[in-house]
């Protein structure tokens, strides 16, 4: 009796013990309104202007963030519109050293802002830096800080068979490298968490500079959206390539295996000064997305009418 007595106390007080031990990181990892996420926000700030984006305030957004890269940088994300509605998820920065993907997103965040009522009945997630580590290194770069590719480290069914033995038979690429083992990186957890939260029947991940959008989806359904993708690909003169998908790659995992309907644009280079040029080039094509009318939840949703 004494014994049982005896345990529960010390069951008690390690809980009591672990809430205690928990609760600064927690204070710390939830708090975008703390003095050291405004002078990150400012830090980039400084580094977008070196770029030549004055038009990006990223202080006028409202940001939440739960976990942060191996060198401290906070992954954020906003979220706009209507809860109740289907989401649409867009993913800036994935890789660092494409530059003005990052661009393109943040001003994204700036225009849905601006123009509410044009997304009033939608819901918006738009996490435009995913690999900051990377972005802000001293010459940016497409990896992270422990040099991991994050699109080729998603825990896709493949990973495990294939993905170092691809990288291997590629030639060992430091840019491609995919990690020790499936999701072992902050920037690919991030990623994951945002999809099982918001269950978004749409992503868009910017990247350059190959110059085409490429499509994934389900497989019942892909049909239609590769019909509403040239269409939109004829509009915009932009190419239209089923690239395929690679194991650990979000098509892969969000398009192939969860049915999600999942675009990658490859903006046509790298520089940084074309930012503002390609948002202008690619904002209707993005609008058109977020309204495109798809009915169901993943792993059951289609186009309506396509
Ligand atoms: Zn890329």
């Amino acid at each position: 009796m004494l014994k049982t007595k005896i345990s529960v106390g010390g069951y008690c007080l390690f809980f009591y013990l672990l809430f205690f031990l928990l609760l600064p990181y927690q204070a710390f990892s939830l708090d975008s309104s703390s003095g050291e996420f405004k002078r990150y926000l400012k830090l980039l700030e400084e580094k977008f202007s070196s770029y030549g984006w004055t038009d990006i305030k990223p202080q006028e957004i409202s940001w939440e963030y739960h976990r942060t890269t191996k060198n401290k940088h906070p992954l954020f994300f906003a979220i706009f519109g209507n809860k109740s509605k289907h989401c649409t998820l867009f993913l800036g920065g994935v890789h660092g050293d494409e530059l003005p993907s990052v661009y393109l997103i943040f001003k994204l965040a700036h225009y849905i802002k601006e123009n509410p009522e044009l997304f009033y009945d939608r819901y918006i997630v738009i996490a435009p830096l995913l690999n900051p580590d990377g972005f802000l290194s001293a010459s940016p770069k497409r990896v992270n800080s422990n040099g991991v590719d994050i699109n080729r480290n998603f825990p896709t069914r493949d990973w495990r068979a294939k993905a170092i033995r691809q990288w291997i038979a590629k030639g060992k690429k430091k840019r491609y490298y995919p990690g020790a083992k499936p999701a072992s990186e902050q920037e690919t957890l991030f990623q994951i968490a945002l999809i099982k939260r918001f269950n978004p029947q749409k992503i868009l991940s910017v990247h350059s500079p190959l110059n085409f959008f490429d499509y994934d989806g389900p497989s019942a359904d892909l049909d239609s959206l590769e019909k509403w993708m040239k269409q939109i690909c004829k509009e915009i003169n932009h190419p239209l390539k089923k690239f395929g998908y690679y194991p650990g790659s979000l098509g892969n995992y969000a398009g192939h295996e969860r049915n999600i309907f999942t675009l990658t644009l490859e903006l046509p280079s790298s520089d940084p000064k074309q930012g503002k040029h390609y948002f202008e080039q690619f904002q209707p094509s993005i609008s058109k997305f977020i309204d495109l009318p798809i009915v169901g939840f993943p792993p059951r949703i289609r186009i309506i009418g396509k």
